[in-house]
């Protein structure tokens, strides 16, 4: 079957963006990895939102996901691996070796954790290290853990750790703290957190599992050891957009390219809506308006082809 559109992505502009094309009536397929995206991995409370002055990740994507079913669309459960253009449609191939076709497609995969690239990192992963404190949190009760990023992200997983851990390192690279004032008094008040800056990780290490880290003392030069059960890495994010090449434009930081008034990207009929474009501001409303723009806009290319 030919779709009209394909939506790559289930996060808040992919879920938007399946919203509008299917009151639009356009025959959409949505191919996701997982529902949510990044607000699923969300610790404390979303308060930006408007409508919901508080309301947990959690929370909010089963919203959406509700919405999001109730339309006449259809979904496939996947990892979009390759979208290369087909004489004049697009052909979406997935890991599992399945091929769809449409008129458009929309790129919302949003972002990725970015990787903290240091000895250890690859062998630990699921065994003491995590980029997701609500999904690995509990496992560490009582624990000792360190936190790898000293903004808010790092912030905010030290307020939801505090409940569940022993004690919080928070390693910051540079020599001054990023987060929100807001937050920096939060964890100061749960006093479990050391905050060490001008720290740069050199390796992490253990066994079956972590059982320590080094870093780089960047006043001293020395190199410190901290003890620690598990790792949290909260260094940012980069976008997921390697399926993509060659149709797009990117600029220095991997983003995608977009016009303004529609998100269309360089390749009339395919356009990227939310994190992973050039969008400044990386926000979950921010997410949800451009998946509605690019889902208007791929309506106008759709009845126009
Ligand atoms: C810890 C944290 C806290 C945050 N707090 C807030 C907040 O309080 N308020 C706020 O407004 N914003 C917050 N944000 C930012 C907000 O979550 C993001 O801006 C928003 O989720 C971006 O939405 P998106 O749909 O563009 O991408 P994402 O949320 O990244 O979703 C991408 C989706 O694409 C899927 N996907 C990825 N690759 C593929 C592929 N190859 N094939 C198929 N599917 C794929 C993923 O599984 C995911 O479902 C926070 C982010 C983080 C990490």
């Amino acid at each position: 079957m030919k779709y009209d559109l394909i939506i790559i992505g289930g996060g808040p502009a992919g879920m938007t963006a399946g919203i509008y094309a299917g009151r639009l009536g356009l025959k959409t397929l949505l191919i996701t990895k997982s529902f949510g995206g990044q607000i699923a991995k969300k610790a404390v409370s979303i308060e930006n939102y408007p409508g919901f002055e508080s309301i947990s990740g959690i929370e909010l994507v089963q919203k959406m996901e509700e919405h999001l079913k109730k339309q006449k669309i259809n979904i496939e459960m996947g990892e979009v691996r390759k979208v290369e253009k087909r004489n004049k449609d697009f052909l979406v191939s997935t890991k599992s070796k399945k091929e769809f076709q449409a008129k458009a497609v929309i790129l919302t995969s949003g972002a990725d954790p970015r990787p903290l690239e240091v000895p250890g990192e690859k062998e630990f992963i699921g065994r003491g290290l995590s980029y997701c404190s609500v999904c690995d949190g509990p496992i560490f009760k009582n624990k000792v853990v360190a936190i790898i990023g000293g903004g808010n992200a790092g912030f905010e997983t030290a307020i939801f750790l505090a409940k569940i851990v022993k004690k919080i390192y928070i390693l910051e690279y540079t020599s001054k703290i990023g987060a929100d004032e807001i937050n920096q008094e939060i964890v100061k008040k749960t006093s479990k957190a050391e905050i060490i800056t001008g720290a740069a990780l050199k390796e992490i290490k253990g066994k079956d599992f972590v059982n320590s880290i080094t870093y780089e003392d960047l006043k001293t030069k020395k190199i410190k050891t901290l003890k620690i059960k598990g790792i949290f890495v909260e260094i940012g994010s980069q976008p997921a957009t390697s399926y993509v090449n060659g149709l797009v434009d990117f600029n220095e930081r991997d983003e995608i390219k977009v016009e303004f008034e529609t998100c269309q990207t360089k390749t009339p009929g395919l356009f990227a809506a939310g994190d992973l474009n050039v969008g400044l501001f990386k926000q979950i409303v921010t997410a949800a308006g451009e998946g509605a723009k690019a889902a208007l806009a791929a309506y106008n290319y759709v009845q126009n082809k």
